[in-house]
Parts: C-alpha cells; structure tokens; sequence
C-alpha cells in the first residue's frame, strides 16, 4: 500500500525540525522598505513541475532551500541568518523532486475559510457577502453528507428560512452546484493575503 501524503510530509516536517534544532535561524532585522511580514512569512511552495502545491513557513521553506530539497524561484530583500549562512528570504521556492499531491482535494478538511473562499465569499443563495454560515444543501436530516458537494456558503438569513428541507421543497438552489476545491482554495486560506509574487504561480481564479 502506498503512503499516504500527510505522513510523507509529517516525516518531512520532522525531519526539519531536527535540523532548525541543531542549526536555527533567525530572522534579520526587519528592512524598513521590506512588505509587512505577514505577506512574506508565507512561502508558497511549488512540485518541481512548478505547480502550486502548498504553503509552509519562511524556516521550513530555508531548511528545504539549505537541505538542497528546494530551489529559490522568488526571493524578498530581507535575510535569514543561520550561524554559518546568509539567506535571502524566500517567497516561492519549488521542489526539486516531485511530490506526489493527492489529486482528490475531497480528502482535505472541509473548514468554514475554505467553503467560503471556493464560494467566493457570497451566500450561494442570494449572494449577499456579510453574515456568511455553511449550509448543507441537502439537510443532514434528511441524509444529507458533510461533503464539499453538499456545504455552501450561506447568510444567517437563507439558512434560517431554508431550515431542513430540501432545495426542491422551498425552491432554494445554489447559484452553483457545490464541488470540491481546486488546490490554489487552500493556498488562498492559508495565506490569508496572497503576496504579489506568487500571483504568477497560482491559477487566475486565486487573485
Ligand atoms: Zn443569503
């Protein structure tokens, strides 16, 4: 049976955290003209085909960059500093080897964040954008699953006058039929703010 993903990089991460132990880094002063650093705290991480995979941190991304298990694509004006070496702090780094990505996003967690960013921040129902919940379309009382095909974003409003009946019942349907998300969703919310720089690695439908 083949490994799966998550624990392939949970070795990865441990692996890294064996080595920021024994040789940990800093982070330089903060350059004044340097982006505030919650836009570059991120690094998005690209497979060796150059597609979008992940987003990790500033250090594990310099622990793949020293461990030669990653390439320096986009870089910022600050430094890391180690005890033996300068870096130039990464933005987006790609693999060297190619990681094998399950294709089947319906494996990852379904998180509010997440439906809402698929959704477009907007209520499937009547596009309203404050006072977003999650609603399943087909009720769970009418055995409805916690799927991403089943999980729209909804306004309190809508959800309170679908209550649990069915889309048909109360001819409420989602603007568009729910799927499970293009990787480039997760990436969006985990990095809260895409920095400028990766915007040339991610797909159009992430900016
Ligand atoms: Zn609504």
């Amino acid at each position: 049976m083949r490994q799966p993903q998550a624990t392939r990089l949970d070795s990865r991460a441990s692996e890294m955290k064996t080595l920021t132990a024994s040789a940990p880094l800093e982070l330089a002063p903060p350059i004044a003209r340097d982006r505030p650093l919650r836009d570059v705290g991120r690094v998005l991480v690209l497979n060796a085909t150059y597609e979008p995979i992940n987003v990790c941190t500033v250090r594990r991304a310099a622990v793949l960059l020293l461990k030669e298990k990653a390439d320096m694509v986009e870089r910022s004006d600050g430094e890391l500093r180690s005890e033996h070496r300068v870096l130039q702090r990464p933005v987006v780094i790609k693999l060297r080897l190619y990681a094998k990505v399950p294709r089947d996003s319906s494996k990852r967690k379904i998180t509010r964040r997440a439906v809402f960013a698929r959704d477009g921040w907007a209520c499937q129902y009547c596009g309203t954008r404050s006072n977003l919940t999650v609603d399943h379309v087909i009720p769970r009382s009418k055995g409805g699953l916690s799927t991403w095909e089943n999980i729209v974003s909804s306004c309190a409003p809508c959800n309170r006058r679908k209550a649990d009946r069915l889309p048909t019942q109360i001819n409420m349907h989602p603007r568009k039929p729910p799927r499970v998300p293009g990787a480039h969703v997760f990436i969006t919310v985990a990095a809260q703010r895409i920095p400028a720089a990766w915007l040339q690695w991610l797909p159009a439908e992430a900016a």
